[in-house]
């Protein structure tokens, strides 16, 4: 496309001198180093590994107590055992220590400051530094052309609420630099996604972003309303929840498969598919992500495990052992791409999307309402949410096939699974609604459980 061509070679380089930016050169670098072997990536990773540790040793007073505490040095980490050492940060932890997780020679005032959304229960204020954003920014690009889309190109997105440029001048500079169109996921409705359509019409996006769910919704109208031009090149899904069965109507409604991503919003992008679509490539050239058991030793291979990361690039308020939340799988096979930064499977769930029987054992929420939608008909959607160890809450959207009889199917389901004593609340509802960030989620636990992390509920 010519316009994409104008915005790629003349639009940004023009923008990018104007502010500084330093995204085109990080991007640049990221391209080159994706394909260096994998032995040369993870020399490079721990080199930024040990900077970082020595940083928040001699910068940060928060991190300087952290190494105090347990007695060690950075110079004493030279291996990833040694690296354990170092404890996990909690979300609980940056919420009481945000101001004093602030490097020496920052000031908050000159950062870039965001709130986290909180679908944990948690909200988090963060702050980077504009380079740091700018990294994150080309790190982003880099694996949107995985997708199949190209610098320039306009890019269609789904997502809860959206921000939208302000001003007149920000709203030219995306005008020449990247024409994005939004539905909300807050207010999808046919008078909604046939306006995105017409939209779609007119910019003519090769990709399409957004949230698992909010992408199966997309697709299930676009279905219904028999609109046949909202035809990308990609899509990506940012989410992790995104069911067998839903995956199967995107990718039936668009003819291409979908592109899995996995990131959060305080270290930006973890790992991410490729066009292969053989598992998804870990960001090492910014992050250092470990994956811990139960028992806190690390995984092998194929075995599942909480997911913690280290972030190389930020300084301001480093991040080092965070404790995500989330549950992956790390892999040691390779990637027919040829790309050398290591994969992990999909991401398993959240910590707070397992649900926990009487015996503490973990049910994986995602399997659980999959199961329940391909047994059980007349479920157009569910939703669970546990709250006390021997009560669960079954949000469920009917439709006119759901009986008494498959209401008692059920209950039972659950009751084999949890035992017979668990109460159980079913209630219908119209429909399920995305959570305050526009995310959606299908099984919540506010259980404390994973040690010693209480998960809230929101
Ligand atoms: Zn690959």
């Amino acid at each position: 496309m010519i316009k994409s061509l104008v915005r790629r070679k003349i639009f940004e380089p023009f923008f990018v001198h104007k502010n500084r930016s330093i995204k085109l050169k990080y991007w640049r670098e990221l391209e080159r180093t994706q394909y260096l072997p994998e032995e040369v990536l993870m020399q490079k990773q721990w080199e930024r590994v040990n900077e970082i540790l020595r940083f928040a040793y001699n910068k940060n007073s928060f991190y300087k107590d952290r190494f105090d505490k347990v007695g060690i040095k950075p110079e004493d980490i030279k291996t990833k055992d040694d690296f354990m050492k170092l404890p996990v940060l909690t979300k609980e932890e940056i919420r009481q220590n945000t101001q004093a997780m602030i490097s020496k020679g920052f000031d908050t005032k000159s950062l870039l400051k965001f709130k986290t959304g909180g679908s944990t229960g948690k909200s988090l204020e963060l702050y980077i530094t504009e380079e740091c954003s700018e990294m994150r920014n080309a790190c982003a690009r880099r694996h949107d052309r995985w997708a199949g889309w190209e610098v320039g190109e306009p890019i269609g997105a789904i997502w809860g609420n959206p921000v939208l440029p302000k001003d007149l001048k920000s709203k030219l500079r995306d005008r020449l630099l990247q024409p994005f169109i939004f539905l909300d996921t807050m207010q999808v409705s046919d008078k909604a996604v046939i306006a995105f359509a017409k939209q779609w019409r007119k910019t003519k996006p090769t990709l399409l972003f957004g949230h698992a769910h909010s992408i199966f919704i997309l697709a299930e109208y676009i279905k219904k309303l028999d609109i046949s031009d909202i035809r990308p090149r990609g899509i990506i899904s940012s989410s992790m929840m995104l069911l067998p069965h839903e995956r199967a109507v995107i990718e039936a409604v668009f003819g291409i498969k979908v592109t899995d991503r996995y990131g959060c919003e305080e270290v930006s992008l973890i790992a991410s598919q490729c066009e292969m679509h053989e598992g998804m490539h870990i960001n090492i050239e910014h992050l250092y992500v470990e994956f811990l058991k139960e028992d806190g030793t690390y995984t092998k291979s194929g075995e599942q495990g909480k997911i913690i990361v280290t972030d190389l690039m930020n300084r301001a308020m480093p991040f080092i052992r965070y404790q995500v939340e989330d549950i992956g799988v790390p892999v040691n096979r390779k990637c027919s791409c040829g790309r050398g930064l290591p994969l992990t499977e999909k991401i398993v769930g959240r910590v707070a999307d397992f649900l926990i029987k009487s015996d503490g054992a973990k049910v994986a929420g995602i399997s659980l309402i999959e199961n329940t939608l391909t047994k059980i008909p007349g479920i157009k959607q569910m939703q669970i949410v546990q709250k006390e160890i021997d009560e669960i809450i079954l949000n469920i959207v009917p439709d006119s096939n759901f009986t008494t009889e498959n209401e008692s199917k059920l209950i039972n389901y659950f009751k084999e699974l949890f035992g017979s004593d668990i109460i159980l609340r079913l209630r219908k509802i119209p429909e399920i609604k995305p959570e305050t960030n526009g995310k959606y989620r299908f099984s919540k636990c506010g259980i404390n459980s994973f040690g010693n992390i209480n998960y809230g509920i929101n």
